[in-house]
């Protein structure tokens, strides 16, 4: 496993690390998520991604009862939660969002499901514009000087409310956050590359980023319709496949025009999309999804394809991207 820091912090996270959207307590049991978190942290993964509102809090329930099963020393991972869009289906407006109030009621549910004392990374899952972002920043703070949090970030915020964020921190001697968590891959690149492109270097920001194969999409599995056991198969995630394959099929024919390079150097399409995403150096780590552990595995070879990505395959990717 390769490991990074993340933006300017002192902390080594594995280059690719694991998370548990839409597969722990949905698509997989008790059995398989242990098999998945097993594999991931025997390869070297030391960062595990869980938020809040993932299936309501069974997310977390099911990664911190699997990693106690598995008994993980603490101090050889880290965990993360995320804070915004509640832990209960219709959650009351005290429920949600970015108030003092849920900040640290989130942080304190999130520790308590995941059987953790304190979290490595908390994130603001989503921008909220109905709270102070200084109220949001001194509940940010206290739970970092209460030792409850050790980094926190942000999850798509706009690049101004992140800079602002840094000159109200400087201004008033708050904690900043480190690390944002945008969407990034083959598909979705305008944030990472240039939104955010003045942040990595004035800020030290880190991006820990999601969706590296675009819901599975970069894999090619999607190409011939939707097959039984995936996640746009779920009645729950509909919307995602409506997101994902609609445009008249435009992300489609980009992924088939993708197919032929990741042939001509023998690997599969999901490798050369993980190893692209590795590429970009300001990518602190790759969040990978997996229903399976064979998915997993299979993921993970994409650390020894970084090297076949040279300047002329860079090139024939960037051509089919324009
Ligand atoms: P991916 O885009 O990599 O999608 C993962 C899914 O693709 C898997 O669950 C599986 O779905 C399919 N898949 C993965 N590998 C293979 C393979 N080799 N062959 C065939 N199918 C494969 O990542 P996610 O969308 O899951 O995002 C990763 C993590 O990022 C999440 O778990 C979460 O922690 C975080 N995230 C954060 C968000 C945010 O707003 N901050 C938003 C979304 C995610 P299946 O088997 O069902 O087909």
């Amino acid at each position: 496993m390769e490991y990074r820091s993340l933006g300017s912090t002192g902390l080594k996270i594995s280059a690719f690390s694991f998370g548990a959207w839409v597969t722990f307590g949905r698509q997989v049991g008790r059995s398989a998520a242990r098999d998945l978190i097993a594999c991931a942290y025997d390869r070297g993964i030391n960062f595990f991604d869980n938020a809040e509102t993932y299936n309501a809090g069974d997310a977390e329930r099911l990664m911190g009862d699997v990693m106690a099963d598995l008994r993980l020393p603490r101090d050889g991972y880290c965990v993360s939660s995320k804070v915004y869009f509640g832990a209960v289906k219709d959650p009351r407006p005290t429920q949600r969002g970015l108030s003092r109030k849920h900040v640290l009621d989130a942080c304190h549910q999130a520790l308590g499901r995941l059987r953790v004392d304190y979290l490595d990374l908390y994130l603001c899952h989503r921008p909220d514009p109905d709270v102070p972002l200084e109220e949001t920043m001194l509940a940010m703070d206290t739970l970092v000087r209460q030792g409850k949090v050790l980094y926190w970030g942000t999850s798509e915020w706009p690049a101004e409310r992140i800079e602002e964020a840094h000159r109200i921190a400087a201004e008033r001697h708050l904690v900043a956050p480190s690390m944002e968590q945008p969407q990034y891959n083959m598909l979705h690149r305008e944030r990472v590359e240039r939104e955010y492109a003045p942040l990595y270097d004035r800020y030290g920001m880190g991006t820990t980023i999601w969706s590296p194969l675009a819901s599975g999409l970069l894999t090619g599995k999607y190409n011939d319709g939707v097959p039984d056991d995936s996640r746009l198969n779920h009645p729950d995630f509909a919307w995602l496949r409506d997101a994902l394959l609609d445009n008249d099929g435009a992300r489609l024919k980009t992924v088939q025009a993708l197919a032929p390079i990741a042939a001509d150097l023998d690997i599969p399409l999901s490798r050369l999309a993980l190893a692209w995403c590795l590429k970009n150096p300001n990518v602190s780590t790759v969040i990978l999804g997996a229903s399976k552990v064979s998915q997993l595995e299979e993921n993970l070879k994409a650390l020894d394809a970084v090297p076949l990505l040279d300047d002329e395959t860079m090139r024939r990717i960037a051509s089919v991207l324009s």
